[in-house]
């Protein structure tokens, strides 16, 4: 479960990929509480108009197995790690599911691309 403070709203997600994504296509200020699904260590993203910071050691991953549906198959598997390492160390951890590796960065860019269809 991921919260996020956005426009005034406290807002809980179940996708690490949503939180990112939605203020960005709002260019909208947010601050996105959630914890690494490795180690478990509390991570906090401020997001400034709809960009999160680009020198960030935080990293996300987007799941790419099939997906009949999004909030069992997508959502569990997209999360953010404190790093690189700790990224690496779940997926070994986890039979290194299919999936791609994203910065903060590449995460607003493609939650712009997805999420500016249904605005
Ligand atoms: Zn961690």
């Amino acid at each position: 479960m991921h919260r996020l403070r956005l426009g005034g709203l406290q807002l809980r997600t179940w996708c690490a990929f949503d939180v990112i994504g939605v203020p960005a296509v709002l260019d909208l200020d947010a601050v996105l509480d959630t914890h690494c699904a490795h180690c478990d260590h509390p991570l906090r993203v401020t997001i400034e108009t709809g960009q999160p910071p680009k020198e960030s050691p935080v990293v996300g991953r987007l799941p790419g197995g099939p997906c009949r549906n999004v909030q069992a198959d997508f959502c569990p598997e997209a999360n953010l790690f404190c790093n690189h390492a700790h990224l690496a160390a779940w997926r070994k951890g986890a039979g290194d599911p299919p999936g791609t590796t994203a910065s903060l960065t590449e995460l607003a860019h493609t939650g712009r691309q997805v999420w500016t269809k249904l605005t």
